[in-house]
């Protein structure tokens, strides 16, 4: 690889990767995109426009065969939002010729140049790659609290939101059932774990839904229902600035949220919480959204990380290696707009999908033999829906409050749906739920089965720099 440090941190880069050596001339390079988030996606649509079928191969390794526009999360919890509105087909069109590989990556070699796969069939198998684009995206963070992976819920994945909902509107049906007084007040409260985004929405699209699901049990006090939303920072969504920030906090507040700020979780029990300022709040339900790390593939690679990311230049690329590449949450890749030594971007859609772009310019680039171009993005803002007309936004830096505030939050993620049909979807569940309301029905269909944060994200499933070599070297190219 040939690196040209003089242009590192210019648009004008003359940033060259050599096409790799020992490549088959013969077959067509190979690029294993793994991942289909934002980041993945956006990269393997955009190879499938620029690069002539005869030019690489595509494949994209992914557990689902959707996108997953997790923003909207919050409102398939709440039910605003159907759960298949936001999952974006990867097999919708006839055009898209990425071969897929349903499967999870578990590790990869980077020097043998091999990603080992595992499978949906759960075979394992090793995947030979030219060029390797890493976009597995974070998992929910969480800290050594006692009770904490065994009792809690995230808000990370589609099955997460979905159950989330049913569970919720369960607390109701149990509560209304229930003779004992102390059961009905734990079932009717909630609490939420983390006041950045995810949790600040969660906590008010769920509490809203409660709030009106409430009026259809008679029996109920809605006095009861109490909704908690706690942090350890002592400020809710510090990117939004002082004053917006306190402005969220208000809404919150006089919508009956508990805020507490400056407090954590100290352990979590089946029935109740214990928060790190002594309090008890016997509850059956513990949403957790304190943050995220990067996926655990990247912890297989035993490259250089930066708080768990991986490190890469501004041009996407992995220092060292041939032919890779990283972004998104997954990746630390550095904040050039920002304009601040050693600042790396948030971990957002925002930058996940343009990095995409970047990184499929710059795979081609390198294919190609021409310059690499390092990624450059000035954040447009923040945008944060609390459900019906309460919303906070600052688009580019102007802070906004209420209905304009919603309007710009609902038209940015509107416009940002990659699918007509999706944006059809999101539109008139939008219309449907502001005519007629929810039903707040609960399907039942996963009752009984196990959903709490270590059941949903697989963490466990990942093989050590160790094995990965092992089964690389020792095993055939293909599957076991
Ligand atoms: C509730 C919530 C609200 C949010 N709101 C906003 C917002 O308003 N604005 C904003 O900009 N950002 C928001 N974000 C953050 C944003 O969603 C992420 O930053 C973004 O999804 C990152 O994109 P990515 O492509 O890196 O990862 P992801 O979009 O998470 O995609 C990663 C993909 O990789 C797959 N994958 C994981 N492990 C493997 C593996 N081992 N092998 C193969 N595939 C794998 C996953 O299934 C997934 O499809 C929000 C996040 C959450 C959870």
């Amino acid at each position: 690889m040939r690196i040209d440090p003089g242009h590192a941190n210019g648009d004008e880069s003359d940033r060259r990767l050599e096409p790799q050596k020992g490549m088959d001339t013969v077959t067509r390079p190979r690029i294993l995109v793994v991942g289909a988030g934002f980041a993945g996606v956006e990269c393997v649509r955009r190879l499938e426009r620029k690069l002539a079928p005869d030019e690489a191969d595509v494949t994209l390794v992914t557990p689902v065969s959707y996108q997953l526009y997790l923003p909207l999360l919050p409102q398939v919890a709440s039910g605003v939002l159907t759960p298949q509105s936001i999952a974006l087909s990867l097999r919708r069109s006839r055009r898209y010729r990425t071969r897929i590989l349903p499967g999870g990556a578990i590790g990869v070699d980077l020097k043998a140049k091999v990603c080992v796969v595992r499978t949906i069939t759960d075979k394992i198998v090793n995947e030979p790659y030219d060029y390797i684009v890493l976009a597995p995206g974070s998992v929910t963070r969480t800290f050594d609290i006692p009770g904490l992976t065994e009792h809690a819920f995230g808000m990370k994945t589609l099955a997460e939101a979905a159950y989330v909902r049913d569970h919720v509107i369960s607390q109701l049906d149990l509560a209304d059932a229930s003779e004992d007084p102390a059961e009905r007040a734990a079932r009717l409260q909630f609490v939420v774990v983390g006041g950045g985004y995810a949790g600040t929405e969660t906590a008010a699209c769920l509490q809203r839904l409660t709030h009106a699901a409430v009026r259809r049990y008679p029996r109920l006090d809605p006095g009861l229902i109490k909704w908690h939303l706690i942090d350890i920072a002592p400020r809710l969504m510090p990117e939004l600035g002082e004053k917006l920030g306190r402005s969220a906090q208000e809404i919150l507040r006089r919508r009956g949220i508990d805020v507490s700020l400056g407090v954590s979780l100290d352990k979590a029990g089946a029935q109740e919480v214990t928060f790190t300022d002594g309090r008890v709040v016997p509850t059956r339900t513990l949403i957790w959204t304190a943050g995220v790390v990067a996926s655990p593939l990247i912890a297989t690679l035993g490259a250089e990380t930066v708080r768990g990311r991986l490190l890469v230049d501004p041009e996407l690329t992995v220092p060292g290696q041939d032919g890779v590449f990283a972004l998104g949450d997954s990746a630390a890749v550095p904040d050039l707009a920002k304009g601040q030594e050693g600042a790396i971007c948030p971990p957002t859609a925002q930058h996940a999908s343009r990095q995409g772009k970047r990184v499929a310019e710059n795979v081609i680039a390198t294919l190609r033999g021409e310059p690499l171009h390092p990624y450059v993005h000035k954040d447009l803002g923040l945008v944060v829906d609390l459900g019906g007309k309460d919303a906070v936004s600052k688009p580019l830096g102007v802070e906004l409050r209420g209905v304009p505030a919603q309007a710009v939050a609902r038209g940015y993620h509107w416009s940002a749906l990659r699918t007509g049909v999706a944006k059809a979807r999101v539109m008139t569940n939008w219309l449907l739920n502001a005519a007629a309301g929810d039903d707040f029905v609960r399907t039942g269909f996963q009752a009984r089965k196990p959903a709490r944060l270590k059941d949903f994200e697989f963490t466990d499933s990942y093989l050590t720099p160790e094995q990965v070599r092992a089964r690389v070297e020792g095993g055939a190219v293909g599957s076991q």
